[in-house]
């Protein structure tokens, strides 16, 4: 979009993912909302960057995400630079109309996408960056703008006896709905955001019975409290000292949040912000609360471990349940990528990202990396323009 050029309705357009024959100006890895943004954002500076992708289509993450998600994040708090989320999409965004907007997005700017094109490494080259790709082709370009997603590879944890199961072992990351499952017993493990909403689902929508495997409680919190998103909230907070967050929060959740300690569900003794520092969001509550009040939601202790049909808890509790399913996270999987350039840290985090490069690697930015109580959206957002900014400077 060209500075200052009046915002079009784009929202009736078909999505279309061009490439030019133009040599681009940055290569930016990853069509989801950080790399769109990312180049939505040096092409209002002016350049061209071509972003790959190695999925058939934009936003490919939120396309394979659950039917019932919504962002948990206001449609208004959500948008990315020089296009807001339409209206009509309402408060709470589904995930349809997420992947509607990004397609909206990367036309509205008029984006090169290549997809079908997965960057195997990026490498460093005579002038500036190489990355071999899908089909032995090498893309070369002074800057890179690496955004493949905090959630690249999902990850179950290598429970003891994991492959005697007898029963169904799915990752979060493939569930699509309770359709599948209605009579039976499953177990839940892990009550992040999607542990938890996965749980609501497969109860509401007729699974036998549904236990939700708890490590550490939860905080939760109502996503809105009297039209007040619970994400407002965290905006102010997020520079506040740690410290300090995790003494308030306690206050705002006792009056928001019933205690659930009599279902199995107690209050957390870890600190709010320490635990988002740790990378753990509270659970915005769509419906858990109430699901483990009426006890179609029951939870239990974590995994111990697997035993042919029998699931062993660490308390002791065994069940036998025809369906487990892991909402147990993802891993950036940044290392076959760029572990050999000494860029990141011992949790395969990048050193540095947003609008500063690793000292040792001028031109090489990371975006979407971080997990911050703010909001992924409105903080990739951020990054972009930054990024922007910082690359611009440098020509
Ligand atoms: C279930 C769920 C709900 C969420 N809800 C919210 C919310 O409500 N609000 C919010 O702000 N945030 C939310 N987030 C967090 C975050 O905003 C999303 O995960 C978002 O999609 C991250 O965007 P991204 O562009 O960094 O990564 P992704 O959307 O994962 O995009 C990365 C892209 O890179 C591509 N790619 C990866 N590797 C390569 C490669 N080697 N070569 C080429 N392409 C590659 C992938 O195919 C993918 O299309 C949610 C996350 C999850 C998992």
């Amino acid at each position: 979009m060209a500075p200052g050029a009046p915002m079009a309705d784009p929202t009736t357009a078909a999505p279309r993912a061009t490439t030019s024959s133009a040599e681009p100006d940055a290569l930016v890895i990853g069509a989801g909302p950080a790399g769109l943004s990312a180049a939505a954002a040096l092409r209002h500076r002016g350049l061209r960057p071509l972003v790959l992708e190695r999925a058939p289509q934009v936003g490919a993450s939120w396309r394979g995400h659950y039917d019932r998600l919504h962002l948990h994040t206001p449609r208004r708090l959500s948008g990315l630079p020089g296009l807001p989320i339409p209206r009509r999409f309402g408060r709470w965004v589904a995930r349809d109309d997420v992947v509607r907007y990004l397609e909206m997005y990367a036309e509205y700017h008029d984006l090169d996408v290549a997809t079908g094109i997965e960057v195997a490494r990026v490498e460093r080259g005579t002038s500036g960056w190489e990355l071999p790709a899908t089909g032995g082709r090498v893309l070369a370009s002074p800057v890179v703008v690496v955004a493949t997603g905090h959630s690249r590879s999902p990850y179950i944890p290598d429970w003891d006896g994991r492959e005697t199961f007898t029963g169904e072992l799915l990752h979060a990351s493939s569930y699509r709905n309770a359709e599948r499952f209605a009579g039976l017993d499953v177990l839940v493990v892990g009550v992040g955001n999607t542990g938890a909403e996965i749980s609501v689902d497969l109860a509401e929508g007729g699974a036998g019975r549904v236990r939700l495997a708890v490590r550490t409680p939860p905080h939760i919190m109502r996503r809105s409290t009297a039209g007040w998103p619970a994400q407002a909230t965290a905006i102010m907070v997020r520079r506040l000292p740690t410290g300090l967050v995790d003494r308030l929060a306690p206050y705002v959740e006792r009056v928001s949040v019933p205690d659930l300690s009599a279902y199995g569900l107690p209050r957390p003794q870890t600190g709010l912000y320490s635990r988002v520092r740790e990378g753990a969001i509270p659970v915005q509550d769509v419906g858990l609360v109430a699901a483990v009040r009426s006890r179609r939601v029951e939870p239990v202790a974590s995994v111990r471990e697997f035993d042919g049909a029998t699931v062993r808890l660490v308390d002791g509790s065994e069940m036998t349940p025809d369906l487990v399913v892991a909402a147990t996270g993802y891993r950036r999987g940044l290392e076959p990528l760029v572990g050999h350039l000494d860029v990141l840290d011992e949790r395969g985090r990048p050193v540095v990202s947003g609008p500063r490069s690793p000292q040792n690697a001028p031109g090489l930015y990371f975006t979407g990396f971080t997990n911050p109580i703010s909001g992924m959206f409105r903080e990739m957002a951020i990054d972009a323009r930054k990024i922007a900014r910082a690359v611009a400077r440098t020509r």
